[in-house]
């Protein structure tokens, strides 16, 4: 049988999961696991690029793990980078083949460091926000990976994850590490209910996002108020609001709820809030089977977090394996103590 090939991909613990981060990312990690070896990192080490609580980092990277199993992970596929050390030790090496004028370059660090984000960064700019592409080069060939599952805000960086791996190869003069491919999906970009010209963001505040694991009145409230009419009514053409509840009913697999209001739609006759009741009821549907699911771990929460702490350790040996490899290469002291 042929060898399965390697997907990798990494979230960070900032916080709730919306139903944006499900529909957007995690539904299809789910979906990947049928046909790909899979490994899913929550990358605490990321979350320390901007001011945060220390307090807060480790209870939100457990229940993320949490929040992820519940949602379909598979729990053997699943590391927390900060018990995999060697992602530091092999984001050092790779700073001295990364080239610093293409970190600075990166799209994401030039938004965070500079343009009205300094209510986030408290004008403080760490070297971390500046060097995060480099650990996530190491995050992903760390585990030779052959596919990553990136938006289109990651492409620069996994094009730089390869620009530092052929430098690498390129010095030690040995093909070792393969150029992973971005493996793209076809994934719905969802909007804020509260402002549909935005994204669904945790950054924008409460409101601009509905928590997958949040209150049912909650979600309800949040959809009842979805913004619908965005102003110019007259061109004809479906509202922004309209769009992303659409969008959400889809990325819902409530196909037949979907035609049917689609056509309502098309003929005018459509109640807005008919399809307001149709997206509450799919998105609650989903979040009450996760809730479900996450009480049942909830009670078991000793017994999960000891499996998780087996799944790094076993994921670990592939990292040890690649770090050995790397130091070998590159002339670094290499003893077993
Ligand atoms: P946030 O913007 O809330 O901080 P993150 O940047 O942590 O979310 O995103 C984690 C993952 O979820 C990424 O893979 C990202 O592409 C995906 N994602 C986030 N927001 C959305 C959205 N509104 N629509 C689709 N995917 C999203």
């Amino acid at each position: 049988m042929e060898k399965k090939k390697q997907v990798l991909s990494c979230i960070q613990p900032t916080g709730d999961m919306h139903f944006g981060n499900y529909f957007g990312a995690v539904k299809n990690w789910v979906d990947l696991q049928q046909k790909y070896d899979c490994i899913y990192g929550v990358v605490d080490y990321h979350a320390m690029t901007m001011p945060y609580s220390p307090k807060k980092l480790r209870e939100n990277t457990w229940a993320l793990i949490f929040n992820l199993i519940a949602t379909g992970i598979k729990p053997e596929f699943l590391f927390i980078q900060s018990l995999i050390p060697e992602h530091a030790e092999l984001c050092w090496i790779f700073n001295c083949f990364a080239s610093y004028g293409q970190l600075t370059r990166m799209t994401q660090f030039k938004d965070k460091s500079t343009h009205g984000n300094e209510q986030d960064s408290g004008g403080f700019i760490s070297a971390g926000l500046l060097d995060y592409p480099v650990l996530q080069a190491a995050d992903i060939l760390i585990y030779q990976a052959d596919y990553v599952p990136v938006g289109k805000d990651q492409e620069q960086h996994l094009e730089l994850s390869r620009n530092i791996a052929q430098r690498f190869n390129n010095q030690v003069g040995k093909e070792y590490f393969v150029l992973p491919e971005t493996l793209f999906t076809e994934v719905p970009k969802v909007k804020s209910t509260a402002d549909p010209s935005r994204k669904m963001s945790k950054s924008a505040g409460e409101k601009h996002y509905i928590n997958v694991f949040g209150d049912e009145a909650r979600i309800r409230k949040q959809i009842r108020s979805a913004v619908t009419d965005t102003g110019d009514s007259t061109s004809g053409e479906m509202s922004a609001g309209i769009q992303n509840l659409f969008e959400l009913l889809k990325a819902g697999e409530q196909l037949d709820a979907y035609d049917q209001l689609m056509k309502e739609y098309e003929n005018g006759t459509l109640k807005y809030v008919a399809l307001k009741d149709a997206v509450a009821d799919t998105l609650v549907n989903i979040s009450n089977e996760f809730k479900a699911r996450r009480k049942e771990l909830d009670s078991n929460k000793k017994e999960v977090k000891n499996q998780i702490k087996a799944s790094s350790a076993n994921i670990r040996k592939k990292a040890q394996q690649t770090l050995r490899d790397v130091k070998e290469l590159s002339g670094l002291m290499n003893v077993k103590f």
